[in-house]
């Protein structure tokens, strides 16, 4: 069978060419007419040659067959692939910005400090933070910075018995994985039957030898912790830290603060939260901020102002150190800048207040189709479980989601978190119309009424994309990233 996306070395002719250039006037001046013969290859490399339209319409037709938000729908849970603005990206593609260099010296990128100074700015009082650094690349990696500075924190304190993180049931996985890379056993908290920390087990375990509890509110369930304060004084008085997961901010800017609520440091996720685009492996940004007590161990350089002039302060000698080359991911903060100043702060609680509709919007549209495991409003995201589908037809969340795929809609997430057995996290986001809030809920509807009338159809699921099922677990263990001409 003809493939019916061919690769740019298939749709090659000898002799095609994709540019016209004038002849040459002056001497050809080759690299081959200086390195020494040993060098040189003996014979051309085979590129592919392709006429102008041909090179045009191959990769125009690759971007397409990519699913991205400003193609369609994409509930992605604990991801917040909300739509992002594009006047984010005329601010980051700006000259002054984009042809700085991090050596420059500080006086001549007066404009860049003053934004990243006011960035901080802007997330402390989001956070409800004291100081923030801009320097991580991405949540995970603010959850590292901001494990080691617990781990600073203790250690200037020569409280050295502290060898636990906690961390509950239905954390993200990168939050155990911070934990462990900063050198600490973490422990795991059930959930309580209402979706939150089970606050007695919490209880039992917080001691003496707990450095921190990491968690997420609201959690990877899109529950808000109704206990929240007990939980960050159980924590404090034991004398342990906490730490906030700020990946799920976009349900509660504006409306209430990690700060307020009793954490120590936190994360915010620029790539998510602030709308920069993400989804393809980064650049991101994850800020860490932290309260007056923890300032001193931030990573250095955190960017001040005197008054006068911005500046890199580098005199902080129970920082932590650098956790990443010269400041961070310089144009996300600029698009999230851009984000933050153009909806203000009415907007941005808005932006929460309409995530958090959206979300159970469709959570009530959908739920007598799919098991709640937790019967509570969510917030900007909601897991729900076809578990009953799945006893009665056979029908998994995977197949679910392979059939949403004929609707043009990107999949939730599947099988996470882990405490929900068939799980299928929604995040809708704010950016969204009623309309296609209504498509997304019309067609799981429909989805879970095949599941009864034509199984097989969604076994088989999905039909109208370029490949069908994919042998995901071999594409990870034995990739080929690479085109081979065949024998
Ligand atoms: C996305 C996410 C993270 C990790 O953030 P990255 O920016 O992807 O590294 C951590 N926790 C939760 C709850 C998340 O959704």
């Amino acid at each position: 069978m003809k493939r019916l996306e061919p690769l740019i070395f298939e749709v090659s002719s000898p002799g095609r060419k994709a540019y016209s250039l004038p002849e040459l006037e002056v001497p050809n001046s080759c690299v081959c007419n200086f390195l020494p013969e040993s060098e040189l290859r003996k014979t051309a490399p085979e590129l592919p040659e392709v006429s102008e339209v041909d090179l045009v319409r191959h990769f125009t037709r690759l971007s397409q067959l990519n699913h991205g938000v400003d193609i369609g729908f994409y509930p992605l849970g604990s991801c917040t692939m909300k739509y992002n603005p594009k006047v984010n990206e005329e601010a980051a593609n700006l000259p002054g910005f984009t042809d700085i260099h991090p050596y420059a010296p500080v006086e001549t990128v007066q404009g860049a400090l003053e934004l990243m100074y006011n960035l901080q700015n802007y997330l402390c009082e989001i956070g409800g933070m004291d100081e923030m650094s801009l320097q991580p690349a991405a949540g995970a990696h603010g959850e590292l910075t901001g494990i080691h500075i617990i781990r600073a924190y203790h250690k200037s304190r020569n409280d050295h018995a502290r060898t636990k993180i906690l961390i509950p049931d239905s954390a993200h996985g990168t939050n155990p994985a911070s934990g462990v890379l900063a050198g600490f056993q973490t422990v795991q908290i059930p959930s309580d039957s209402r979706g939150g920390v089970d606050v007695e087990a919490l209880e039992k375990v917080m001691d003496e030898t707990v450095a921190g509890l990491m968690l997420t509110n609201p959690n990877t369930l899109g529950l808000f912790d109704e206990n929240i304060e007990k939980i960050t004084e159980i924590v404090h008085s034991k004398g342990g830290l906490l730490y906030y997961d700020g990946a799920n901010a976009n349900a509660i800017m504006g409306i209430c603060r990690p700060g307020d609520m009793g954490f120590d440091v936190m994360h915010f996720n620029l790539h998510k939260t602030f709308a920069t685009p993400h989804g393809g492996g980064g650049p991101g940004s994850g800020p860490v901020g932290v309260k007056k007590h923890l300032a001193p161990f931030l990573p250095v350089p955190v960017v001040k102002f005197d008054g006068q002039k911005y500046y890199l302060d580098y005199d902080r000698p129970q920082s932590i150190g650098r956790m990443k080359g010269f400041y961070g991911n310089f144009l996300v903060m600029v698009k999230a800048y851009a984000y933050i100043r153009s909806m203000g702060p009415d907007g941005l609680k808005a932006v929460s207040e309409n995530a958090v509709l959206n979300a159970n919007y469709v959570l009530r549209r959908i739920v007598d189709y799919y098991d709640l495991p937790y019967d509570r409003h969510c917030k900007h995201e909601f897991v729900v479980s076809p578990q009953r589908i799945k006893e009665e037809t056979g029908i998994h969340t995977m197949d679910i989601s392979k059939g949403l795929l004929d609707y043009g809609v990107h999949p939730p997430t599947n099988y996470f978190p882990l405490i929900v057995d068939e799980a299928i996290m929604v995040e809708p986001t704010e950016t969204e119309s009623k309309d296609s809030l209504d498509y997304f809920a019309d067609a799981l509807i429909e989805i879970a009424k095949l599941a009864y009338s034509d199984p097989e159809k969604l076994h088989q699921a999905p039909h109208t994309t370029v490949v069908g099922r994919l042998d995901e677990a071999g594409a990870a263990k034995n990739p080929r990233i690479r085109w081979q001409k065949e024998a």
